[in-house]
């Protein structure tokens, strides 16, 4: 008999005694070795129909959903999981995947070094070399999307993987002036270079974007890079020196040189505050050479930086030294402030357009979530499908979410931007220098 029938007879079997478990098991298996996905989820719906709660039949059924290519519910699925406290390793490395192919790696990095922190036997050579993290030592330590080194290992050279991002301007909610302003700045200079020399306008230096934390900053970096089809090295300058210490330069000159044979390229520096704010922890010497070192990447002493587009954040801009804002730098410095009203309903119901939603009044939503940053949002959306999972598991397909179910997550959400506007707000009236920050001011209307 081959596979195709005996699992005919199975499912025979199976239509007798609908709630034979290790039977089900066993045809969910068989269909999911064969590659039939399709046919394997029916088996783990109905499997979880009967025992709802079942955290490793919920990460089959979501590895199901993935392997099927059906990625919102595999997200939905997963995301319930991964918060349960007694979620299995497994979990975590399903979760990494799933985020992989939605092109977030930062998130699937944090999740894979979840599942191998929890069990090491699942490190998986295809997501190591796929999250360009390369096989994790014990005492490496992976955090959002960048690995870190402990201080008595000896760093080795450079070796952040390129992403290529397949998201765009198109995902990204609102922010319309910042991206027109990203286009007229870099973009269009990189198309069309000779066009830009003939009018007299010289090329090159970055754009540096602050604002409260969670306002999509990274995110638009990233899309930057999707926009143009261009690579993104996205680099977190608290990790670059912790690894770096005593070799910074080199380092440095390395992740410039890499960008650059990769151009088109976006590099993506945050935290550059750190660069300033880090200079009371360090050598001070030290500290001002790898600023020095940074500055005459920047300026392309040395090197051309055509094809290279440089944008970095932060969320203090009063630590970033003042030398980085001269032309040729870092001389577009842009206010990211959270999303406003058209914006919040935008980037909601791009949040929402994967996952299975219905009667869902953005408009609303938007009216009820002043002040909330996208990561806020994001947060909104996560619980209120948590608060679904349950309900999923129970009837064995995904149940949708709905306004109602948002409304009432946000109204238990505290916005994440208030405190950091608290302090903002003393910086923009007291050390305003060349009106540098009246964007916060304009925004707190106090101007
Ligand atoms: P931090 O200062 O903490 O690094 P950030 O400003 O870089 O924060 P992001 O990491 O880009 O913020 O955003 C956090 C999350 O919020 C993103 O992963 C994304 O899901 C969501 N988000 C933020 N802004 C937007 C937006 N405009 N459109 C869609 N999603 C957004």
């Amino acid at each position: 008999m081959n596979a195709d029938s005996s699992l005919h007879a199975l499912e025979e079997a199976l239509k007798v005694s609908p709630t034979n478990i290790p039977l089900r098991l066993h045809v969910a298996e068989s269909y999911i070795h064969l590659g039939r996905y399709a046919d394997a989820i029916i088996h783990w719906k109905a499997l979880l129909k009967l025992e709802p709660g079942n955290l490793d039949w919920q990460v089959q059924l979501a590895d199901a959903y993935l392997q099927n290519e059906q990625l919102g519910e595999a997200a939905v699925v997963s995301e319930a999981i991964t918060q349960a406290s007694d979620a299995p390793p497994l979990a975590f490395l399903v979760a990494a995947r799933i985020a992989f192919a939605e092109g977030d790696l930062r998130t699937a990095v944090h999740h894979y070094k979840t599942a191998i922190d929890l069990d090491p036997d699942l490190q998986d050579e295809v997501l190591d070399d796929q999250l360009g993290i390369g096989p994790l030592e014990s005492t490496s330590e992976i955090s959002e999307g960048r690995v870190r080194f402990t201080h008595d290992e000896e760093p080795p050279a450079f070796d952040i993987e390129i992403e290529r991002p397949k998201m765009t301007f198109a995902d990204v909610g609102g922010m319309d002036d910042l991206k027109e302003e990203i286009r007229l700045k870099i973009i269009y200079p990189l198309q069309n270079p000779d066009l830009y020399e003939a009018y007299g306008k010289k090329i090159g230096g970055g754009i540096m974007m602050y604002g409260p934390p969670g306002c999509g900053k990274t995110h638009l970096a990233r899309a930057t890079a999707g926009e143009i089809d261009a690579g993104f090295l996205s680099v977190g300058i608290n990790d670059v020196l912790d690894m770096w210490m005593g070799n910074s330069e080199k380092n440095l000159h390395e992740l410039f040189e890499k960008a650059r044979r990769n151009s088109p390229c976006v590099l993506f520096f945050d935290e550059v505050d750190a660069l300033g704010g880090r200079r009371s922890d360090m050598n001070s010497g030290s500290a001002r050479q790898i600023i020095n070192q940074f500055l005459a990447e920047m300026d392309g002493v040395q090197h051309s930086n055509d094809g290279l587009l440089v944008l970095s954040a932060t969320n203090a801009p009063w630590h970033v030294d003042a030398a980085f804002r001269r032309p040729g730098r870092f001389d577009r410095v842009i206010f990211v402030p959270p999303p406003d009203r058209p914006g919040r309903a935008e980037i909601l119901q791009w949040m929402c357009q994967s996952k299975p939603v219905k009667d869902i009044d953005f408009q609303y939503l938007a009216k009820q979530t002043d002040k909330f940053s996208g990561a806020d949002l994001k947060a909104i959306v996560d619980v209120a499908i948590e608060s679904k999972l349950g309900e999923a598991m129970k009837t064995g397909k995904p149940v949708p979410v709905t306004g109602k179910d948002l409304s009432q997550a946000a109204a238990r959400h505290k916005p994440t931007t208030k405190e950091w506007f608290a302090s903002a707000r003393n910086y923009a009236l007291y050390a305003n220098e060349g009106g540098l920050y009246d964007d916060i001011l304009k925004f707190l209307d106090m101007k």
